[in-house]
């Protein structure tokens, strides 16, 4: 049972999001809500960076061996997600960049899609959209830093594409995640989720927000502390 809904606004236009667009968000023109906003912030700006140091040095290990004694053996045995690791850091064109925001780009291709291939599109889109020049460097941590700035997670909340990047970068850092098995840390939240009810809530390194892993909800603090007080209410009510 839902007790309450954050927010009784349109919804927010990723699909890995529920809430609904707040009065400030829709007066700043947003279809992302905040909350995604500030999560691309995160992966884009503290998490990606890590994660590509973890699959620097995979490669690295497999391209020059750990040890030359029993080599053979890792000869023909390669570390699980060689490939993927391979994949991941593959450089991609400012020119292979040309697409179009409301489509599925990488919809059947996960884990053969370079970090590169999944920002360099949207780079491009708004880069062409606002006629701003690209970005100096086209490394993944380059082209992560670029997209997080303020003035181009603003101007791209405003999309109508929005959700779209945001539902492309969530898939590319739970393919990088699932290469490196290295995940932000998480707390699990001893209360259920205001939306499904699961007690499923975490909080997670860096962020402001706290995640229901069930229905992919996400919350404030502040919400969460209502929606105790909402519940607590209610079952005083029932008990009454
Ligand atoms: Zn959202
Ligand atoms: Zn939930």
């Amino acid at each position: 049972m839902t007790t309450t809904a954050p927010h009784h606004g349109p919804p927010c236009s990723a699909a890995t999001c529920h809430r609904g667009l707040r009065d400030d968000e829709l007066a700043a023109g947003q279809t992302l809500c905040s909350p995604c906003v500030h999560v691309i912030g995160v992966w884009l700006t503290a998490e990606l960076p890590r994660q590509i140091i973890v699959l620097e040095g995979s490669r690295q290990r497999e391209t020059t061996g750990a040890s030359t004694g029993g080599r053979t053996a890792y000869r023909t045995a390669p570390l699980p997600g060689r490939d993927d690791v391979l994949n991941l850091l593959g450089p991609t064109a400012w020119s292979d960049g040309i697409r179009d925001p409301y489509g599925q780009a990488h919809a059947d291709q996960h884990g053969a899609i370079p970090i590169t291939g999944v920002l360099i599109p949207w780079a491009r889109t708004i880069c062409d959209e606002r006629r701003w020049n690209p970005p100096a460097t086209l490394t993944a941590q380059a082209l992560g830093a670029w997209l997080a700035r303020t003035a181009v997670l603003e101007y791209a909340s405003r999309r109508p594409w929005a959700g779209n990047f945001r539902d492309e970068l969530h898939e590319l850092m739970r393919t990088i995640r699932a290469v490196t098995r290295l995940r932000p840390q998480r707390r699990p939240i001893p209360q259920p989720c205001p939306r499904c009810d699961s007690l499923t809530m975490i909080e997670t390194d860096h962020q402001l927000y706290i995640d229901c892993t069930t229905c992919e909800s996400m919350f404030t603090r502040d919400e969460l502390a209502l929606a105790a007080r909402i519940t607590a209410a209610t079952l005083n009510t029932d008990a009454a």
